[in-house]
């Protein structure tokens, strides 16, 4: 039984591919973070080291082994993560020494399955040296031997790596069914099933992190809180935001995309309950105040502070000047009916 929820068009073409024998020697699995490119990659591992008649059965001793990752012809390559400091994370990528040791593992018979698999989680971290490398491997396929790539993004491989492997898509998954998973499966109810399918855009491995985690929740609703206050600040404190977020970018670009995304989500939220479509947003925890709120903004201006948010992630992604990019985000946002553009009149 394949564990991944959802996706059921990649699940029947690979099923197909097994049932025909006709598995690939190399596969890129491509889908946002959390998901379910690693679920999936280990479910194919299982299945084809599963001796079942129903491949993977989730229950012979390869199976288990390779769900507790203890098989030994099952190997995942990624990061190392333990220790790295902030600026190591930064640079890091996946070197070539790695994908040497992989490529000698590889040349050696399976030691207990059928098949060698090596998952590469992250493979846009590959640096240059090591994705060359990996490119020889997949041009001379090996027997018995499959690469299976997990990526966010696709483009930022080498055209020549992605030309090698079967591409696969994973899309995120409807809020209905993430919360009917997270409700059947793991014993989750409502409301929190239903926030937690929501916050999650469609990735249940986020949903289950968060559902298991209520660090998550918490760190999340500090930096939304953290949001609406500088919604109601002036514009000194607005700024002094932009430049602490700024210092943030040098060290952590990621963690101040995050931000954007959580004002684009509450942004996207005030627009839905302001035209009519509250029963869709996002942030279901926050209706009343989303309703509130709404009342206090024309449309267009939420329209255009959407805008000024995805322009000014597009901006710092191209690396344009962090406090710039900030600033000008904090000048953008729109004050309640009427104060901001008076404000900013009596301070000019
Ligand atoms: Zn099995």
């Amino acid at each position: 039984m394949w564990q991944v929820i959802g996706q059921t068009r990649v699940v029947s073409l690979l099923q197909r591919s097994l049932e025909r024998e006709s598995v690939a020697h190399a596969y890129l699995f491509i889908g946002p973070p959390h998901v379910g490119k690693m679920t999936l990659a280990l479910n194919l591992a299982q299945a084809l080291n599963c001796p079942a008649t129903e491949r993977p059965c989730g229950e012979c001793a390869s199976c288990q082994k390779i769900a507790s990752a203890n098989h030994a012809d099952v190997q995942v390559i990624g990061l190392t993560r333990n220790g790295d400091s902030a600026e190591a994370k930064l640079r890091a990528e996946i070197g070539i020494d790695q994908i040497r040791q992989m490529q000698h593992s590889a040349s050696l018979p399976p030691f207990e399955g059928k098949y060698k698999i090596f998952i590469i989680e992250g493979a846009e971290l590959l640096s240059t040296e090591a994705a060359n490398c990996l490119l020889k491997t997949l041009e001379e396929p090996i027997g018995k031997v499959v690469f299976i790539l997990l990526t966010t993004n696709d483009r930022l491989l080498p055209a020549t790596v992605v030309s090698r492997c079967q591409r696969l898509e994973l899309s995120p998954l409807p809020a209905a069914e993430v919360e009917a998973a997270l409700n059947s499966r793991w014993g989750i109810e409502s409301p929190k099933a239903k926030l937690l399918s929501r916050l999650s855009h469609g990735c249940l491995g986020w949903a289950l992190s968060a559902a298991f985690d209520d660090g998550l929740l918490q760190q999340r609703a500090e930096k939304m809180d953290r949001l609406l206050d500088i919604l109601h600040a002036d514009y000194e404190e607005r700024f002094a935001y932009a430049t602490q977020l700024a210092a943030q970018f040098t060290q952590d670009r990621r963690s101040v995309q995050e931000v954007l995304d959580l004002w684009l989500d509450y942004w996207r939220d005030l627009l839905l309950v302001k035209i009519g479509c509250s029963d869709i947003i996002t942030n279901v925890n926050r209706l009343a105040m989303l309703v509130e709120m709404a009342k206090s903004y024309r449309l267009a201006q939420i329209k255009a502070f959407i805008n000024s948010i995805q322009v000014a992630g597009e901006q710092l992604r191209q690396n344009a000047n962090p406090r710039l990019v900030l600033e000008v985000l904090m000048l953008d946002m729109p004050g309640k009916e009427g104060r901001s553009e008076g404000n900013l009149a009596m301070r000019l």
